[in-house]
């Protein structure tokens, strides 16, 4: 369990030499107002622990987890996890934003952000899957982001009105069910292809698998992030009791944030006896020739070394900064910071004039700005096996 114990800790070691200002995307992008900086949120804590008159709530939950300051500090300070801690605290007292509380209990009542699980599960419509112990676990995330794309074209009309849109789906929660068909259809097709494309690279390795359709729940990753951490471990003690009545003993993810939530965070919270891959592990990949401009997703490059999947597959690559966000974490609560992290990053691979190749579906719909980005599996299958996107049933 974290407590303020946790906060005081880690906000204590702070030296306030400003370094981890620097490399925070959420400063630039929000005007340089210090308090959506990484030092301005270690600072907030310091107060936070000794007044708690403070609302400290914009400047925890704007923090995008991406652990750039980490890597800067010279104290060892992680205002990124400092932020994490706050907001656990601020949901604990029930002061995390609406919408917030919105996406939490849709969740643990549909296992699923918006209730559309079968939606989610409309991609693997005419593939055959395995009886098998392992089991390709997409966790419904490639599919939200056509969701989430259409929720940003559409903020511009009802923005205003979100707060009590979410109070009002709150009470009403089988109100939910008008998102059903809100999502980009052009970003539904790319995701679906995407995960086509896995499931025809792990099956030309000889790996068999099933797969749970619309009974796949989401991973509950926006409950952890959030803050909610009460109700994230009864969501994991449900996953992990859903994939032991299954009798899966392997789990397949497919995206950055699934596997960190499956192979770190859920033994913290539940038991939690599943071996957990990444489907790259899977596949005998071999070199590709030709230049990318590789975006390596933040999440990945917290536990292991992503160049190395790099170094393995592409002959060259022109990843410049492995922490740099593509601003997907604030695209729920704060579309504006993460709109002007996006565009930058998009310019800076931009501008190397090559091919954008992400490996997460929150970075790819965040960079996808025009054709040139595309989903890592689209690489892999079009070396020798041409599928692209959208196109294989
Ligand atoms: S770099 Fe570390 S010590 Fe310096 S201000 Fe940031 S958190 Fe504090
Ligand atoms: S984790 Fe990233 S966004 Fe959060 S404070 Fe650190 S550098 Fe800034």
């Amino acid at each position: 369990m974290t407590d303020l114990q946790d906060l005081i800790v880690e906000a204590g070691k702070c030296v306030n030499c400003g370094f981890c200002e620097s490399v925070c995307p959420t400063l630039p992008a929000a005007g340089f107002l210090s308090t959506k900086g990484a030092r301005g949120r270690v600072d907030i804590a310091k107060f936070f622990y000794r007044n708690d008159s403070i609302d400290p709530s914009a400047s925890f939950y704007s923090c995008v987890d991406c652990y750039a300051c980490l890597t800067v500090c010279p104290a060892g300070v992680n205002a990124g996890r400092v932020s994490e801690i706050g907001r656990m605290i601020l949901a604990k007292q029930g002061k995390a934003p609406e919408i917030a509380k919105m996406i939490v209990e849709l969740t643990m009542r549909y296992r699923n952000p918006l209730g559309v699980r079968e939606k989610c599960a409309q991609w693997a419509r005419g593939i055959e899957f395995d009886a098998s112990e392992t089991l390709l676990y997409t966790g419904n995330m490639y599919q939200l982001m056509a969701y989430l794309r259409k929720f940003g074209k559409l903020r511009k009309f009802f923005g205003q009105y979100e707060v009590q849109l979410a109070s009002f789906i709150r009470k009403h929660p089988s109100s939910v069910s008008i998102f059903r068909d809100l999502y980009d259809k052009a970003m539904m097709d790319r995701m679906n292809g995407y995960l086509i494309n896995i499931v025809k690279l792990l099956k030309q390795n000889g790996v068999k698998f099933g797969y749970l359709g619309s009974e796949e729940p989401y991973p509950g990753t926006f409950i952890y992030d959030l803050g909610f951490e009460d109700e994230f471990r009864d969501y994991a003690r449900y996953v992990s009791k859903l994939f032991q009545s299954k009798g899966v003993k392997r789990i397949i993810t497919v995206d950055p944030h699934t596997y960190e939530l499956l192979k770190y965070i859920y033994p913290r919270y539940t038991e939690f006896n599943f071996e957990v891959v990444y489907y790259i592990d899977l596949i005998g990949t071999h070199k590709i020739s030709g230049k990318y401009a590789i975006h390596t997703p933040c999440h990945f490059s917290r536990y292991f070394d992503f160049s190395e999947y790099v170094s393995r597959i592409f002959d060259v690559n022109v990843e410049e900064n492995p922490t740099r966000c593509c601003g997907g974490p604030d695209e729920l609560l704060f579309p504006e910071i993460s709109e002007n992290i996006s565009e930058k990053r998009f310019n800076e691979l931009s501008k190397t004039g090559l091919p954008i190749v992400t490996a997460c579906p929150i970075c790819y719909a965040n960079l996808a700005k025009d054709d040139s980005v595309t989903d890592i599996s689209s690489i892999l299958l079009s070396d020798g096996y041409s599928v692209s996107a959208g196109s294989v049933h």
